[in-house]
């Protein structure tokens, strides 16, 4: 059968509160399932892969080929059963960054991020949680890292449209987590050295659950 249109299918730009932030908390499941059937899944790029560890490229095209690459992202993060995919791990060097993901209150977020920009908080609400945190690229390894407990976003959707993206709990961790990818960062990298050690072995003793890019 024909490729499917994912300019028609996704042609939809997400509502916006009253302060601005997009409202990605509706239809969540159709939008999710909508993305991930107009995508192919694609084996996660692992820790050690050069792609995973250098800041990535601005997106400038908003075009079929970036929708194409957002649908396999989601694609691919449902194979792979993660809260949200930075573009790089699945080998693709472009700073965008998709979610599904449940908040402080259970609400489940799902959406696309291009370009983002953590927005920095003032020192009143930087309150740090150290729940435990997973990376689909440290497959099997969980570690606990104290992360602000809320999180702001700025950046644009898949048409280009500036955005503003905000969460609380798990999600504010996923949208910080998911920026520093696409900056290079792994969230093992902000762990001390023994942390980091143990989280590399963790992932040498256990096999991976997904597909994933063998490094050389
Ligand atoms: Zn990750």
């Amino acid at each position: 059968m024909a490729q499917q249109d994912t300019d028609q299918q996704h042609a939809g730009v997400l509502p916006v509160d009253d302060e601005g932030f997009v409202i990605d908390t509706e239809k969540t499941e159709e939008r999710e399932l909508a993305w991930r059937e107009a995508g192919v899944s694609r084996p996660i790029t692992v820790v050690g892969n050069p792609v995973l560890h250098k800041e990535c490229g601005d997106v400038t095209e908003f075009d079929e080929e970036l929708r194409r690459l957002v649908a396999d992202m989601f694609a691919s993060q449902h194979t792979a059963e993660g809260v949200g995919l930075a573009a790089n791990q699945i080998g693709v060097g472009l700073k965008v960054f998709v979610y599904d993901c449940p908040d402080d209150d259970g609400v489940r977020h799902t959406g696309v991020v291009c370009n983002p920009r953590l927005v920095e908080l003032p020192a009143d609400r930087r309150r740090l949680d150290d729940s435990n945190e997973g990376c689909l690229s440290v497959p099997t390894a969980y570690a606990p890292l104290a992360r602000p407990d809320y999180a702001e976003v700025t950046g644009q959707d898949e048409h280009g449209n500036p955005i503003k993206v905000r969460g609380t709990g798990y999600f504010a961790r996923c949208l910080q987590h998911e920026t520093d990818h696409l900056y290079g960062y792994l969230y093992i990298d902000r762990l001390s050295k023994r942390e980091r050690k143990d989280a590399l072995r963790q992932m040498a003793e256990n096999e991976p659950r997904y597909p994933v890019v063998a490094n050389d």
